[in-house]
């Protein structure tokens, strides 16, 4: 759940939270605000690459919250240390990451089953998100396989792409 996307001023970062999460494993992503362009550019990935991952924006954060059924984390650097809180989160259950853009209202905080941090410094929320769901994957996602259209082969040097039949 990314809350306080501004479309105009935070279109590349949102399309990257959300290209980041589904890389490192997440299946889909609420963003706060309506945002049509946002969600067929993330399609357009997902469509071409692979993979069960959805968009929907215009998602309230108060109403998905409320509504969700599993673990809320929330990525701030006020909270936990990353290394004591992972394995703290269960593993067996949906969880939903919440990721800020500017000030994160407090009910966020109060909410959330777990208030994170990845380090005590400011940084990036997709920084934050990409290293949480690299520990809390153990980094399986990363070269798993989507059936995608097409498919990215490690190469010392140079591209591969193959072409995958439909
Ligand atoms: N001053 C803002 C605040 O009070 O939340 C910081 C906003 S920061 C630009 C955007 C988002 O990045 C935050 O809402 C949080 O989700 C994430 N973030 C930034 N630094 C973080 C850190 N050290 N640990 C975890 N998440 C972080």
């Amino acid at each position: 759940m990314r809350i306080g996307h501004r479309p105009q001023r935070d279109k590349r970062v949102t399309t990257h939270v959300a290209l980041s999460s589904r890389a490192l494993g997440a299946k889909g992503i609420y963003v706060d605000t309506y945002d049509d362009v946002l969600e067929e550019n993330v399609r357009s990935v997902v469509d071409r690459f692979g993979g069960d991952y959805s968009i929907k924006t215009g998602v309230s954060w108060k109403e998905a919250m409320r509504d969700f059924d599993g673990v809320v984390v929330h990525l701030t650097m006020y909270g936990l240390t990353v290394n004591d809180a992972i394995p703290k989160i269960p593993k067996d259950k949906d969880i939903m990451i919440i990721v800020g853009a500017e000030k994160v209202p407090a009910e966020v905080y109060q909410r959330a089953d777990f208030n994170v941090s990845v380090g005590n410094q400011p940084h990036s929320e997709i920084a934050a998100l990409a290293i949480f769901l690299d520990r809390f994957t153990g980094g399986e996602a990363l070269y798993s396989d989507r059936h995608g259209k097409m498919t990215v082969v490690p190469n010392e040097r140079g591209k591969t792409v193959v072409e995958n039949p439909e």
